[in-house]
């Protein structure tokens, strides 16, 4: 006898996951089969999560139906801080940035099919006039990927009046970087 072909859908999609195989799908599978609580739980977080967009101005995340609340009310957007992901612009703000995060979801790649566009760096001139922005952080990890990202955002930004910055970090991890910042730094040039 097959197997049911839900099973075996469920398997599929969660082996379209990043950093899953096949038989981790499988095991993920079957556990989910075994623990109903965590099925509805995933069940309902999936069907709210319908209802999350990126910013167009800064991409992060937002709800639909609400304006965005990290581009409303903002005290400096002269100053704008790059992010490669979400969590890393939770963390700078979270240490006391007082501008806004602009987020790339990314860094270029060609090997995984991250241009510029896919980060959205085709609108960031944009953004960044929108909030007449006189400074640029860019937070990015310390790698192949991370210094490629950082050159063309420079090239990009050649004819703006705009003064770049950039922080590099290792290990994923944004929050150990910014601790390491000099005072003068840190005071994003107050
Ligand atoms: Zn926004």
């Amino acid at each position: 006898m097959t197997q049911p072909a839900s099973y075996q859908h469920l398997i599929a999609t969660l082996d379209q996951l990043p950093g899953i195989g096949p038989q981790a799908a499988q095991r993920l599978t079957d556990w989910l089969l075994a623990t109903p609580a965590v099925r509805q739980s995933l069940q309902q977080a999936l069907a709210g999560a319908k209802t999350i967009i990126r910013c167009p101005t800064c991409r992060r995340y937002q709800l639909e139906s609400d304006a965005c609340g990290h581009c409303a009310n903002l005290d400096r957007s002269d100053l704008v801080a790059l992010a490669v992901d979400e969590r890393s612009a939770q963390q700078i703000k979270d240490r006391g940035f007082p501008g806004v995060c602009w987020v790339s979801h990314g860094v270029l790649s060609p090997v995984n099919q991250q241009g510029p566009r896919e980060l959205g760096l085709n609108a960031l001139s944009d953004s960044l006039a929108t909030w007449q922005c006189q400074q640029l952080w860019l937070f990015l990890p310390d790698s192949v990927e991370g210094r490629t990202t950082e050159m063309f955002i420079n090239q990009l930004l050649s004819e703006a009046e705009v003064e770049v910055h950039s922080v590099f970090y290792s290990g994923n991890d944004v929050a150990i970087a910014m601790e390491s910042m000099s005072a003068e730094e840190a005071s994003w040039g107050d």
